[in-house]
C-alpha cells in the first residue's frame, strides 16, 4: 500500500538498525511521547532491534491515559443526567473513574453516544434542541482544532444546548516536567509528528537548548521511528542538542497556521492535572472567556473534584513517566487486563500497558528473565525483523 509499505520495508529497517549500531558508542536513553509511537515500537519490536546501549522509555503520550480521574468522574456525572446526551470518542468509554466508567452509565440507561468527530456532537445538538449535548473534549494539540471548530460553530449558530467538557493537554510543558524531575533519565526525545503537524516545532527549540536534549520530530511507521532514533542518537554522539524534523513529509516548522489561529480564538492556556502525574503549570487548554458559556462544568455547576484517587494497585503514574515498564507492574496481565483494567493505560488503544498486553503478552516473561544488556540485538545477529512481527 502506497505511503505505508515503503515505511515498513524490512531491508531498509535492517540498514537503519546497522547504522544505529555503528553509531552508538555508549548508553543512551530516549523517550517517545506519543501513544501511537509507543504501540508501533512495541508491535514491531523496534526496541529489541536496537543495540544494548540504547534504552527506549515510553512517556505520557496517550491522551486518554492522562485525562485526570476527576474529569472522568465529571463525565460520569454528566452522562447520568436525564437531560444530557453525552458524546465521546469510543476509547473514553471504558476508562475507569473513581467507581465506574461511561460504559456502565450507558448500560444503566444513560444517553452516551460514541462519535467520530466533535462536529457530529454539534449535529446531534442541532437535531435535538430539547436535549443538552455535551462533548468530551480530550486530547493533545492534535484534537484541539476540531474541538475549537465545534465550539466556534455552536457559537455562530447560537446553539445553547451544546457544551464541552474540556481536558486538553499540551506536549511541551509535559517534556519540561519530565526533564525537571530529579528522577529523569531521558537524554533525548522523539516528538510526536501529528502534534507538530498542527503546532510546528518552534516551541521545542528553547526546551532543547535549556535542558541540552536533542528533540527529533518523528513519524509513526517503523522506518520513521528508526530514523528518528538514529537522528537523536547522532546528535547525542556528536554532543549536539537541537530540534530536527524526521517527519518532513508532513510537518512544517511553523505547523498549520489556520488551525493554530482557530485554537487560539477559542482556547487559552491554563494549568492542568495529568492523570498519574499531577498538576503541571500551563500545560492545558481551557475555554476563553468569550466561549465559557460552552463550558459544561460551568453550565451544570459541577463541583470541583480535585484529589480523586487512582486504584491503589495501579502504577500507571510511573508508567506514564517512563519510570516503570508495563510488564514490571505486578498486576499486569493478571489482575489488570483490557477486560478488567485497573488503570487507563490498560484501556486506551494508545496506552502503554495495552500495547504490551496486545503485542507481547506471551513473551514478557522471557524478556523479564533476560536483562536487556544480555539480550541479542540486530547488531549481533539475534534481533527480529520488524516486518515479521
Ligand atoms: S498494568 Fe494495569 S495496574 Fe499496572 S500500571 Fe498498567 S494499568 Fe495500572
Amino acid at each position: 500500500m502506497k505511503f505505508l509499505d515503503e515505511y515498513r520495508d524490512p531491508e531498509a529497517a535492517r540498514t537503519l538498525t546497522r547504522a544505529i549500531a555503528q553509531l552508538t558508542t555508549r548508553p543512551w536513553t530516549l523517550m517517545e511521547v506519543c501513544g501511537g509511537q509507543t504501540h508501533a515500537i512495541v508491535k514491531y519490536g523496534l526496541d529489541e532491534l536496537l543495540p544494548r546501549e540504547v534504552t527506549l522509555l515510553h512517556g505520557p503520550g496517550c491522551p486518554v491515559c492522562v485525562t485526570p480521574i476527576e474529569k472522568i468522574d465529571a463525565a460520569l456525572e454528566l452522562a447520568a443526567r436525564p437531560d444530557v446526551t453525552f458524546c465521546s470518542f469510543g476509547d473514553m468509554l471504558r476508562v475507569p473513574g473513581t467507581d465506574r466508567d461511561l460504559l456502565s452509565v450507558k448500560a444503566a440507561g444513560g444517553d452516551v453516544r460514541v462519535v467520530y468527530s466533535p462536529l457530529d456532537a454539534v449535529k446531534i445538538a442541532r437535531r435535538h434542541p430539547a436535549r443538552q449535548v455535551v462533548f468530551f473534549a480530550v486530547g493533545f494539540e492534535t484534537t484541539a482544532p476540531a474541538n475549537a471548530m465545534a465550539v466556534y460553530e455552536a457559537r455562530r449558530e447560537r446553539l445553547d444546548n451544546f457544551s464541552i467538557l474540556v481536558s486538553h493537554v499540551l506536549v511541551p510543558p509535559a517534556l519540561e516536567a519530565i526533564l525537571s524531575s530529579p528522577r529523569c533519565r531521558v537524554q533525548g526525545f522523539l516528538a510526536a509528528g501529528h502534534v507538530c503537524a498542527v503546532m510546528g516545532y518552534r516551541e521545542y527549540v528553547p526546551i532543547a537548548e535549556r535542558y541540552r536534549v536533542p528533540i527529533v520530530v518523528t513519524g509513526f511507521e517503523p522506518l520513521d521511528l528508526l530514523q528518528g532514533i538514529y537522528m537523536c542518537l547522532k546528535q547525542l554522539e556528536e554532543g549536539r542538542a537541537e530540534v530536527e524534523n524526521q517527519y518532513s513529509r508532513v510537518v512544517a516548522r511553523d505547523g498549520n497556521g489556520p488551525a493554530q489561529r482557530l485554537v487560539a480564538e477559542v482556547f487559552e492556556v491554563t494549568d492542568r492535572n495529568w492523570r498519574g502525574i499531577g498538576r503541571i503549570g500551563m500545560s492545558g487548554l481551557g475555554l476563553r472567556p468569550d466561549y465559557r458559556t460552552f463550558d459544561a462544568e460551568r453550565r451544570f455547576a459541577l463541583a470541583r473534584r480535585d484529589g480523586a484517587a487512582e486504584d491503589s494497585e495501579c502504577q500507571s503514574g510511573l508508567v506514564l513517566q517512563g519510570l516503570l515498564r508495563p510488564p514490571d507492574c505486578p498486576a499486569f496481565g493478571t489482575r489488570c487486563t483490557p477486560d478488567h483494567p485497573l488503570g487507563a493505560t490498560m484501556v486506551s488503544s494508545e496506552g502503554a500497558c495495552a500495547a504490551y498486553f496486545q503485542h507481547r503478552r506471551g513473551t514478557v516473561g522471557a524478556q523479564h528473565a533476560v536483562p536487556k544488556d544480555r539480550r541479542g540485538t540486530e547488531a549481533d545477529g539475534a534481533g527480529r525483523s520488524p516486518s515479521e512481527r
